[in-house]
């Protein structure tokens, strides 16, 4: 990810976003793999996500080092070049390039980096390499806080994933709704719902019925016998 940053950055690069964004497709890839590997342990999850972010902000850093030595290098082969069509060039050199990150990094904050029209150096631009960092951290954390909010089954250790959704007729929505013990007042109409169950079904579902149309959406925990009644009546409803 740190090296795609890199190749991506001259191209397109908003001031501030581009962390954001950094953040997010990190996020993304983190998500997914809280699902794929039903991972739910926060320390372990939060650990790993910071790890992440600070890998991505370090390849970020460390790829440009990269760069900045394979562009010496592409130069230095020009100047060999020109060297020996105009001998008289012979004691032009280019300076060397920087033989670590360490020292690319501090070359880089000497240089400094222009934003919004000042040039940032020295300290500035540590801080605003810390401020890109924390924003990628940030947009990393959030979707991730987000999946660990997700209903979880800790007996087989797995998410709970949609198992059934549709819609249902409104009458059907109304008896639902009375099997589920969701008071409603006002809903009517025909009803979209949705069933989440653990992989072995050994903890309560997660039963959501909603109109879209109202904006209004119920939940409720269902236990096994809840559910196969809940599924006859979808069945019927179907039928
Ligand atoms: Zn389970």
């Amino acid at each position: 990810l740190g090296w795609l940053a890199v190749k991506v950055h001259p191209y397109f690069a908003p001031l501030l976003l581009f962390p954001l964004l950094l953040g997010l497709a990190l996020a993304a890839a983190l998500v997914c793999g809280l699902r794929v590997f039903s991972l739910a342990h926060r320390p372990t999850v939060w650990i790993g996500t910071l790890l992440a972010s600070a890998l991505v902000v370090f390849g970020q850093h460390y790829w440009s080092f990269h760069a900045a030595r394979t562009e010496w290098a592409n130069q230095q082969a020009d100047v060999e070049k020109a060297r020996r069509a105009f001998p008289e060039m012979a004691n032009r050199m280019l300076p060397p390039p920087p033989a670590d990150l360490v020292e690319f990094l501090a070359t880089e904050t000497d240089r400094g980096r222009e934003l919004l029209g000042h040039r940032v150096r020295g300290a500035a631009l540590w801080a605003w390499w810390g401020l890109e960092a924390a924003l990628v951290c940030l947009a990393a954390a959030l979707p991730v806080a987000w999946a660990l909010r997700q209903p979880y089954c800790t007996r087989c250790r797995s998410w709970l994933v949609t198992s059934r959704r549709g819609h249902v007729s409104a009458a059907a929505a109304g008896e639902l709704a009375s099997l589920c013990g969701l008071s409603m007042t006002h809903e009517s109409g025909a009803a979209e719902y949705r069933l989440a169950t653990c992989r072995a079904g050994c903890s309560p579902s997660l039963f959501e019925l909603s109109w879209p149309k109202a904006k209004q959406s119920h939940r409720a925990w269902l236990n096994a016998e809840e559910r196969r009644a809940v599924a006859a009546l979808l069945d019927r409803d179907d039928g």
